[in-house]
């Protein structure tokens, strides 16, 4: 069986990271998306709160499952049992950062674990999770980043009501 681990953030999930997980999902028998704890970052969510954002988003994917992990990729990936690490591509800054970690991921495992990179769908391109809790944090309109379950629990976070801002007549109604 292939199965594969994307780690992230994930800080909220855009539509950018859920059109990469579903292409994983469509290439391997096994997906685990993993939420990493990171103590240097400070995330808006917690870590709890990241993985119930996850499983609501993938529940209709039955080969993901969604986890969390803290401390090294790779020694996450060899306690599941799987050997390749997913990422995705936005842009030649992502492609910088993302070969260094994957040569010392590689390197460090001794071989056993590789990476793939799936280049973004051009309609995601330009989506961040810190663009999503930036604009929110303004009270803009991130309905064409995030699914809109998800954006009303950004919104909570800075205190606000869900909008719909695409959809003048809906203003301040429940997204
Ligand atoms: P990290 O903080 O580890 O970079 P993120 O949650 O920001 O984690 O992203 C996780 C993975 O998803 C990374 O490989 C990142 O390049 C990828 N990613 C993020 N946004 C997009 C997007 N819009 N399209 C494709 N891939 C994306």
């Amino acid at each position: 069986m292939k199965s594969a681990v994307y780690p992230g953030s994930f800080d909220p999930v855009t539509y950018g990271h859920i059109d990469i997980i579903k292409r994983a999902a469509a290439m391997f028998d096994e997906v685990t998306v993993a939420v990493l704890d990171n103590v240097s970052k400070r995330p808006l969510f917690s870590v709890e709160e990241r993985v119930r954002m996850l499983q609501m988003v993938t529940e209709d994917i039955p080969n993901v499952h969604v986890d969390s992990f803290s401390g090294l990729t790779i020694d996450y990936a060899k306690r599941i049992g799987t050997h390749i690490i997913v990422r995705g591509l936005r842009a030649v800054t992502d492609f910088e950062y993302e070969l260094q970690i994957a040569q010392t991921n590689r390197k460090l495992s001794g071989g056993d674990v590789d990476s793939i990179f799936l280049t973004t769908s051009l309609e995601y391109a330009y989506l961040s999770s810190s663009s999503v809790r930036e604009i929110a944090s303004f009270g803009g309109d991130i309905s064409i980043c995030v699914p809109p379950e998800i954006g009303k629990l950004v919104y909570q976070k800075y205190g606000m009501e869900p909008k719909n801002l695409n959809n003048p007549e809906k203003q301040g109604e429940e997204a």
